[in-house]
């Protein structure tokens, strides 16, 4: 398999360089089970552990990485010296005990990143926003896919509201059964290219990718791998390459978006924000036109940079509207609305950040 195929890039080789000379390779991880990857590369298939230390965990390698590696050709081995930077990733929170404990990447160099809904589910465009909004700083482009459709007929209202949410990011409707929509899932990945399938458990992130394969296929196999005592083991492919040559990360065992699970936790994700809050005069200060306001002072110094207020913002408003009943919500929305404009139109007003 030549690098390029897999999606390498200058961008990858530059960074490669200063490992060259000493003899190592540049692998893709095409699957991980704990400490134990596999990566493929021009010399084919290895499977190993890390060998440096990880300051933090965005530091492990995750699938789609580009990792330094030396292989041992002999017996299909290899250890990871280093990870490639990396040109987009999908992070998820990290919770211990309900504490924010970190970004771990879930999947790495993704130049689509396919958000999966089943139509089947109890639907809510709030959460498909945090979605979106979880899945926006990854510096892939997002296409929200709506799986299913042979299970539920009447979606045309709800697609209609939920693009206006969702502002230009595409909606595709499909269904893994009758086949609706996977060509213009593939219309999205061309050859090299990398596709990323998120969503929830049970949704169908499989199902779809074994139904863009094709019948026939052995779909997301099994890879064998060797761990370090050189005993066989095996565990699925995350990163399939597909017939036109594009290829498809599957998140297998992802329980939550990593948004469910971290919602009670949403403010440990900000705890930035509000340790600065606190400093306000009032308690109930709007960081809009209090005096003594600590969120004005830091967006003026740049402490607290204006993207994060704004994501924190968003989360905050998606909170309030999901506490009220179904009854109250679209009026909260838009009094939540009213608050964020008056907000935001304060932010405007400030000159740097
Ligand atoms: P994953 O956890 O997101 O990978 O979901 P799976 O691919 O394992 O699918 C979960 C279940 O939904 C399986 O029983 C699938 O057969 C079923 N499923 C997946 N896609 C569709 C679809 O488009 N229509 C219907 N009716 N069932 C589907
Ligand atoms: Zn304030």
């Amino acid at each position: 398999m030549d690098l390029e195929s897999l999606g390498w890039s200058p961008f990858f080789g530059e960074a490669f360089e200063a490992y060259r000379e000493a003899g190592f390779v540049p692998l893709r991880v095409v699957a991980h089970q704990g400490n134990l990857y596999t990566a493929i590369g021009e010399d084919g298939e290895f499977s190993g552990r890390m060998r440096y230390e990880c300051a933090q965990m965005g530091d492990f390698p995750a699938v789609g990485d580009w990792i330094v590696a030396k292989i041992n050709p002999e017996n299909g081995t290899m250890f990871i010296r280093a990870v490639l930077p990396r040109r987009t990733k999908f992070t998820r929170a990290r919770l211990n005990k309900g504490a924010y404990v970190g970004e771990q990447v879930v999947s790495a160099n993704v130049d689509v990143l396919f958000i999966v809904i089943g139509l089947d589910q109890d639907l809510s465009i709030g959460r498909i926003q945090r979605y979106v909004a979880q899945a926006t700083p990854s510096g892939a482009e997002i296409v929200i896919v709506l799986n299913k459709s042979d299970l539920c007929k009447d979606t045309d209202e709800f697609v209609v509201s939920m693009k206006e949410v969702v502002g230009g990011v595409p909606v595709i409707i499909s269904s893994a059964m009758t086949g609706e929509g996977l060509d213009e899932m593939l219309s999205h990945l061309e050859r090299a290219s990398t596709g990323s399938l998120v969503g929830i458990s049970g949704v169908g992130k499989s199902t779809l990718i074994n139904a863009i394969l094709g019948d026939g296929q052995l779909k997301t196999g099994e890879v064998r791998e060797h761990d370090s005592k050189g005993r066989h083991t095996t565990t699925h492919r995350q990163l399939i390459i597909l017939p036109n040559g594009a290829m498809l990360i599957d998140n297998p065992g992802m329980r939550g978006m990593g948004l469910d699970g971290a919602e009670e936790a949403v403010s440990g994700m900000y705890e930035d924000v509000e340790a600065i809050m606190r400093q306000c005069k009032f308690r109930n200060c709007q960081h809009v036109t209090e005096p003594g306001c600590a969120i004005k002072d830091a967006l003026a110094s740049g402490t607290l940079s204006k993207d994060r207020y704004r994501s924190y913002l968003q989360f905050q408003k998606e909170l309030l509207v999901r506490s009220y009943g179904k009854k109250y919500r679209s009026r909260i929305r838009s009094e939540v609305s009213r608050a964020m404009k008056r907000r935001e139109e304060s932010l405007k007003k400030m000159r740097n950040g």
